[in-house]
């Protein structure tokens, strides 16, 4: 949400490295109809400014920071919280299409991570495959729990079976904390309920209950996206597998072996360096993907502390684009245009 100064904006200079960014918001009226009144106050138009334009205004921005290529994923809790299910897979359908247009205008810019009914498992799994086959998706953004439910049930897992088949990954992206947990922890001290604190503790958590559900053992080419360079659990990761592991005997693979081979990691809301260093010796730099979270955070500010990072020149490429073309299926990066 800042905007950079005048005076910044005009000794600012791109680098000269492709930028792909992964965690990047946009929200369609139909589904901003449905939510309720915490949802609709966050994400107003006035409070967020860019949230719901993904045109020219959004590629000047783009152009403004050096960011090449942002793929695009509708803000929580997208159609996760309409309790009629074939209410929310007709909406998650028409976001997706409003979506498809605006990637089809800017096909070298945008690209589109669908938004899922995961109220209605078996119609999320068929968007996805809609959205993937036929739209050229690449993958999905799943926003935390389903109205209070995580995906460790095995009701959800239509959507895994069909990620998995579909080989795209699915970013699990926080949403407001479970009601109780947010009655219990952060009813005195709202502020403490949303990005500042509560959705990595509500991420990290739902992580790691899907890692204790067999759930990548079902699916072992299953990849997951999270965000906000891991939601606390590259710090966490030793003492949480080194008691869970051997509390897990139904599990193939250690809880930090699965986090390892199945999760990546984004840079999105995070633009500090130590947090970044903990989470490379943790996952390693080929599981680290360059990410905003536009426009809640500033494009420029995050390329700024990106380009300035000391690190090995392949490592940067790695996290800036060679990774997202890997995971997303992308094609290598065409030559930057002189304009
Ligand atoms: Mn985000």
């Amino acid at each position: 949400m800042t905007t950079p100064s005048p005076q910044l904006t005009q000794v600012y200079v791109p680098p000269p490295v492709r930028l792909i960014a992964l965690e990047e918001h946009f929200l369609y009226d139909g589904l901003l109809a449905t939510y309720d009144e915490t949802d609709r106050a966050l994400l107003a138009p006035s409070r967020v400014p860019g949230l719901d334009e993904i045109g020219d205004m959004r590629i000047a921005e783009m152009d403004r920071a050096g960011i090449d290529l942002q793929v695009l994923s509708h803000t929580k809790p997208g159609a996760q919280e309409i309790e009629d299910g074939a209410q929310a897979a007709a909406l998650a359908r028409a976001a997706n299409d409003y979506l498809a247009e605006a990637v089809a205008r800017h096909p070298t810019r945008l690209a589109a991570f669908a938004t899922l009914s995961t109220g209605a498992p078996e119609a999320a799994a068929a968007e996805l495959e809609r959205t993937v086959q036929r739209m050229g998706f690449k993958g999905a953004m799943i926003n935390g729990h389903t109205r209070g439910a995580y995906l460790d049930q095995q009701r959800f897992w239509p959507i895994f079976e069909a990620a998995e088949a579909l080989g795209v990954p699915i970013y699990l992206h926080p949403s407001n904390p479970h009601p109780q947990v947010f009655e219990a922890y952060y009813k005195d001290f709202p502020q403490l309920g949303f990005a500042s604190w509560g959705y990595a503790v509500e991420t990290a958590t739902h992580v790691l209950r899907l890692i204790l559900s067999g759930v990548f053992d079902r699916f072992p080419g299953l990849r997951m996206v999270i965000g906000h360079m891991g939601e606390l659990l590259p710090f966490a990761l030793w003492r949480a597998d080194g008691r869970l592991t051997p509390k897990s005997p139904h599990l193939k693979k250690s809880v930090r072996n699965t986090f390892i081979d199945h999760f990546s990691v984004t840079t999105s809301g995070v633009f500090s360096t130590p947090e970044l260093m903990c989470t490379a010796s943790v996952v390693g730099w080929d599981n680290i993907l360059f990410s905003v979270d536009y426009p809640f955070e500033s494009n420029v500010e995050a390329v700024r502390w990106f380009s300035h990072l000391p690190i090995a020149e392949s490592d940067r490429e790695k996290v800036a684009h060679r990774n997202a073309e890997r995971l997303l299926k992308l094609s290598p990066a065409p030559a930057r245009s002189a304009a």
